[in-house]
Order: structure tokens, then sequence, then C-alpha cells
């Protein structure tokens, strides 16, 4: 294929990219054009290994025809309806299929569920049924929202409320009385460990220091991400997610897990609820609901917290919410084909199998330079990097860029790279990207 500069490729002005320099991206851009199974092709025809599944999306890899078939034979039957007021079977076939296998602990599920278009709505419908709920049950005074440093939920006013990033929050107003615990992020005693860390439970009792600081009773929620993703990869320390519970427990406050990374198999399990075997209230979810292929997201709550809400005279509204593109009929048929991958093909616990290969291959980066700490679990890993003196992220970029020169994708967000291949990934694509990776870091020293 041609080069960038000799192909037909439109000017470049026009398209305001998002979370880009964009200057700097159109100086020396890079892009793809195709996908298939691990693999992106670029612009001038090369291969690139997806060692982030898209943004942590792509579950079953690209170009999978099973999805593309439902997308099509659904457009050319029903291409949009109506969600208010109205329905179409697919919105309900899909949601009885995702009840099945909802985020659960034993025999209770969050099988309720609430169609929105991306991980944002998600969070901010979320934090609304939370409040809603409270006010449903007589504990109107409880609109208070709390998050966690570091965490990263979105870039609604909801969502940026809650998050804990400040380049996030530094130039937005947030919503009114949210507050946020103590990230558990901690080198000194926790670096290099596979799986989750062993200390750091008792960070959940910042919860308790909410609780005193601003009353039970004005808080209506905490969300966490089970695993923050896109800040890094930073896990729960062992019982540290128990703790938190208890603390909601006994104070009345809703547990939401923000799982839309590692919902749907990214952990090995069918969502990191499951896996912990901690049950929150409500969790949200998108990217891996569809494989990425049309933006949808879904939030699963409780029957409690659903059926508070369903309470009131018949006939009327009740919850005042929802988007023009909640259960779209093409992201449902994209959904549930996706599901039926998911499902035929065992990738929602295919990442337990690999993790063990995925610990030893990312840890072998240990010895290389700059590296000050690697966090692995599912099919998940930070590598966290030191920064370049001044110049907090340029190591880390110079990294992502060699890589992608070298044919490997990886993601980067501060001095710490992330990666999250697609469920299908074999042995021999994490030696690449392990090979591909040593490579850069060698060369950014
Ligand atoms: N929550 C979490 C945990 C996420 O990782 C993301 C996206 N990376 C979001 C919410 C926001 O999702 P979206 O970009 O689809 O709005």
């Amino acid at each position: 294929m041609d080069s960038l500069e000799k192909s037909n490729t439109p000017s470049l002005d026009s398209y305001w990219m998002p979370f880009t320099a964009n200057r700097q991206f159109k100086a020396s851009p890079r892009m793809l054009v195709a996908a298939s199974g691990m693999h992106y092709t670029d612009i001038d025809g090369n291969k690139v290994l997806d060692g982030t599944a898209g943004l942590w999306c792509v579950n079953a890899g690209h170009g999978r025809k099973e999805i593309a078939t439902a997308v099509e034979r659904q457009l050319t039957s029903l291409d949009y309806a109506p969600s208010f007021q109205m329905g179409h079977p697919i919105a309900f076939e899909f949601a009885e299929r995702l009840a099945a296998v909802a985020p659960g602990v034993g025999d209770q599920r969050l099988d309720r569920i609430f169609y929105t278009g991306s991980g944002s709505e998600s969070v901010d419908t979320a934090l609304k049924i939370a409040i809603a709920y409270q006010r449903a049950i007589g504990q109107g005074t409880r609109t208070r929202l709390i998050g966690r440093e570091r965490g990263y939920h979105g870039v609604g006013f909801g969502g940026i409320s809650v998050g804990g990033l400040v380049n996030n929050r530094r130039v937005f107003p947030q919503l009114n009385g949210s507050d946020h615990l103590r990230h558990t992020h901690d080198l000194t005693r926790n670096a290099f460990v596979k799986g989750v860390p062993e200390h750091g439970a008792e960070l959940a009792d910042d919860l308790e220091r909410l609780v005193a600081l601003h009353g039970a009773e004005t808080i209506a929620a905490c969300i966490v991400e089970p695993v923050a993703g896109s800040t890094g990869v930073l896990l729960p320390p062992k019982g540290y997610l128990e703790r938190l519970r208890a603390i909601c427990d006994r104070h009345g406050i809703l547990l939401i897990f923000d799982e839309v990374i590692t919902g749907f198999g990214r952990l090995g399990a069918n969502f990191a609820t499951d896996l912990f075997g901690v049950l929150p209230d409500i969790v949200t979810t998108a990217k891996g609901l569809t494989n990425g292929v049309i933006p949808m997201g879904a939030v699963f709550t409780s029957r409690n917290v659903h059926d508070a809400l369903m309470q009131g005279p018949e006939g009327q509204i009740e919850l005042f919410h929802g988007y023009t593109y909640s259960g779209h009929p093409v992201a449902c048929a994209a959904g549930l084909a996706t599901l039926d991958v998911y499902m035929s093909e065992g990738l929602l616990t295919r990442a337990a199998h690999l993790e063990s290969q995925w610990h030893d291959a990312i840890h072998s980066l240990k010895s290389a330079p700059n590296v000050i700490d690697i966090r692995t679990i599912g099919l998940v890993a930070g590598v966290e990097l030191s920064p370049r003196e001044g110049a907090i992220g340029a190591r880390a970029y110079d990294v992502f860029v060699d890589c992608f020169k070298k044919g490997v994708l990886i993601r980067v967000t501060g001095d710490i790279i992330a990666l999250s291949p697609p469920l299908i990934a074999e042995p021999e694509h994490f030696n690449t990207i392990v090979e591909v990776l040593g490579d850069a870091l060698q060369k950014a020293a």
C-alpha cells in the first residue's frame, strides 16, 4: 500500500482526535487501515500485533465473520427502532442472554440490565440509578458519590467527578460533594507481584474516614474499578474488595464495580465480580460487550436495586433516564453474536488458562532498563517505568512509538505501559510482545 504522503489520505485538519496530542500526531501520523485476528495492518501495509485489544475491547480478536454477518442481517431487517415506550425483540433477547452470564457470586446474579452507548454512559447511568434507588427507599439525602484516586470512569461529568485522574478533572467542574478513597498503588510493599498483591486491604477502611467526614446519610454509592486499567493496571490488594463491601453494607452505601475493562473475560472469568467473589450492587460494562465493533454499554443491577425502582403507580416512568441508542438493535445483534463467540470458544475463561504463561513472559522484562514494577493478572499487564527527569510520560511514549514501528501496538499512560491482548492470543504472541518491548526499553534507556 502507498505511504501516507502518496495515498489518497484526506487532509488531517478537520478531525479533532480524542485523548491525543493532535499537533504531535498530525506531524507524524500512525494510521491503521485493516485488522484480522491478532493483527492490524497499517497504512504502509505492515502488520502490527494488537497488544491492547484495540482499547481493551476487541476480546475475541478482529474481523470476526460471525459478528459481521449478524450485524449485516440486523441492518437489513431492523436498522433502528426507538426504545422509549417501544420495544424490539432483540433487545429483550440479548438482555436475557446477558442475564445468564451476568456478574454474580454463588446463586446471586446482577441480572437486571440497562443499555447504554458507551462506558462513560454506563458509569453516569449507574451513578444515577444509585441516587434514584436511595431516594426510592426513603434515603433521599444520599446523593454523594465516592470514587477513588487513580480511578478512571470515563469522561461524563459523573465519571470525572468520581474519577481520580487530575488531567481529566483540572479544567472541568465536578458534581457537588463527590469525594475519593485513597488509591491502592504501593510500590514499596507490592512491587513485581504476579496476581493480586498481599498488602493493602486496610486501605478500604478509608471509606470509614469518608463516612466519618461526611456522614453516611449523605453517601449514595462508592464506585471502584476492581482492577484499575487506564490508570496503569492497579490491582486490588488481597481482601480489599471484601472489606469495601462490608463497609458499604454497614453504612447503607451501594457498591458499584466499573467493569468496563474487566468484564467479559479479561481476567479469566466472566467478570471481576465472579473472580474475586465479591458481589457489588451495580456493575458497569461496555467494550467487550460487543467486541468493540459497535458502540454499546450495559449496566447490570441487583434485583433489589431494580425492584426498589419498580414501585410506584402503574404507568409512571420509573427512571427518567435513557439514550436514543439504548438497546440499539444493531448493537444488540453484535452483542449476541459476540456472546456466541465467547461461549463457543471458551474465551471468557481462556485468560485463566494462559495466565501463568502471561505472568512469566511479562515478568521476564523485570531486568530491562528503567522498569520499576510489573503487575499482571488475567490477560492484563502494567509495566511501570521510572520517568525521565523533568518529562513525565516521555520515556513511555518513546517506547510506544518504537514498538509500533517494530510491529507491536501497546498503550501508555504516564510512564506505565499497559498490555491487554485479545483473548484469542497464543503464547507466541506473548513472546513477540516481550521481544519488541524489551528492545524498545533498551533503546529508550
Ligand atoms: N470505565 C472504565 C473502567 C474504562 O476503562 C473506560 C474506558 N477506558 C470507561 C469507563 C469509559 O468508557 P468509554 O470510553 O466507552 O466511554
